[in-house]
C-alpha cells in the first residue's frame, strides 16, 4: 500500500493507472500535475485525483510512488522538474512507448539517484487520449514490459514487479535496447504503416469517395491512425534508429509484393501471401488473439 502516489501527466494512461491503483486499495491518495491547469482540474473533478498539484515538484511532494504518464519528449523536463525532491524511499515509474530516450534522460538527471527509476512501458492503451477516456480496467490482463539498467535498484524492481502484478498485469523484463527493436517492429512500424495509407488515401481527388465505401478490413487495418498526433510523432523519432531499419524491411517486402503482381507470379505471390497468413493465425493462437 502506497501513501502518496504523485502523477504527473492527468490523461489516458496517468489516469488509468491512479483509478486502477485506487480500484485495488493500493494507494491512499493521488496527488495530480499536468500542463495545463484545465486538464488537472477535470481530474479533480472525475475523482482520478484527490489534490491537484500546481506543478509537478509539488505533485511530487511527499509521495512515495510516482508516475511519469507524459509525452516521452517532455520525460527530461518532467525529471528536472522534480529531481530535488527525488529520494531513496521513492518508486519512479514511467509508462512511455520508447525507452533507450527515456532511461537516457533519467541517467542524465537524476544521476546516482537513477536507482529509484523503474521504467515501464505497459501494453495497454487506446487510440483516444486525455483524462476523459481514464479507465480503471485499462492494464488487466495486460503486459507490461520493464526494462531496468545496470544501476536500477533491486528492490525498486521487485516492487514494481509487485505493483503491475497487483493490477492483473504479466510483467516482462527486457533491456531498453532490446524493448526499442521489438515495438520499432510490432507497434512503431504499424502506427507509420497506417498513418501513410490513411495520407495516401486522402491526398487522391476521389480519396473521401474511397472511403465512404470502404468495410470491415479497411476498419480494422486503420484504426490505429486515428491515434494521438503529439505522442506518435514523439515516439516515432524518439526510435528512429530502430523504425529506420524497419521501416527498410518493410520497404523490401512492399517491392517483392509489388514486383510479383506486376509480373503476374501468382505462384510465388499466393507463397508470400501463405507465410504471411500463417504468421498471423499462429500469432498468440494461446491468448486468444485474433
Ligand atoms: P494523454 O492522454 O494525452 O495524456 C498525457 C498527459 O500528459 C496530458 O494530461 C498532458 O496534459 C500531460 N502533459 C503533457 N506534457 C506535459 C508536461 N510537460 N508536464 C506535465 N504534464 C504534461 O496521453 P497518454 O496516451 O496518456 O500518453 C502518455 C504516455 O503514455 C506517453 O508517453 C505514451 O507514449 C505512453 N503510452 C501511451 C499509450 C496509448 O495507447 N495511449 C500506450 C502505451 C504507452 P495536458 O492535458 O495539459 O496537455
Amino acid at each position: 500500500m502506497f501513501e502518496q502516489l504523485g502523477l504527473i501527466g492527468c490523461g489516458l494512461m496517468g489516469g488509468s493507472f491512479a483509478l486502477a491503483l485506487k480500484r485495488a486499495g493500493l494507494v491512499k491518495r493521488v496527488v495530480g500535475y499536468s500542463k495545463s491547469p484545465s486538464t488537472t482540474a477535470r481530474a479533480l473533478q472525475l475523482g482520478v485525483i484527490d489534490v491537484e498539484a500546481p506543478s509537478a515538484l509539488l505533485a511530487v511532494s511527499g509521495a512515495d510512488l510516482v508516475l511519469l504518464a507524459v509525452p516521452v519528449a517532455a520525460t527530461e523536463t518532467t525529471l528536472k522538474a522534480i529531481r530535488h525532491l527525488v529520494n531513496g524511499d521513492m518508486l519512479i515509474m514511467d509508462v512511455g512507448s520508447s525507452k533507450r530516450d527515456v532511461v537516457d534522460a533519467a541517467r542524465r538527471v537524476l544521476k546516482q539517484d537513477v536507482g529509484v527509476f523503474v521504467p515501464c512501458h505497459p501494453i495497454a492503451g487506446r487510440e483516444v487520449s486525455g483524462v476523459e477516456h481514464a479507465d480503471a480496467g485499462l492494464y488487466a490482463g495486460k503486459q507490461v514490459i520493464l526494462t531496468p539498467i545496470e544501476r536500477t535498484l533491486t528492490a525498486k524492481l521487485e516492487q514494481a514487479n509487485a505493483l503491475w502484478q497487483a493490477l492483473g498485469c504479466q510483467v516482462v523484463n527486457m533491456s531498453p535496447e532490446s524493448h526499442d527493436a521489438a515495438f520499432a517492429a510490432v507497434s512503431h512500424l504499424p502506427h507509420l504503416v497506417a498513418f501513410a495509407l490513411m495520407n495516401s488515401i486522402v491526398n487522391q481527388p476521389e480519396g473521401r469517395e474511397y472511403l465512404s465505401l470502404a468495410g470491415p478490413g479497411f476498419r480494422d487495418f486503420s484504426r490505429i491512425a486515428a491515434s494521438d498526433p503529439q505522442m506518435w510523432r514523439d515516439v516515432l523519432i524518439a526510435n528512429r534508429e530502430e523504425l529506420g531499419r524497419q521501416t527498410e524491411l518493410f520497404q523490401h517486402a512492399l517491392n517483392d509484393l509489388q514486383r510479383l503482381i506486376a509480373n503476374g507470379q501468382a505462384d510465388d505471390l499466393e507463397r508470400l501471401i501463405n507465410r504471411a497468413s500463417h504468421a498471423r493465425a499462429n500469432w498468440r493462437l494461446s491468448s486468444g488473439a485474433r
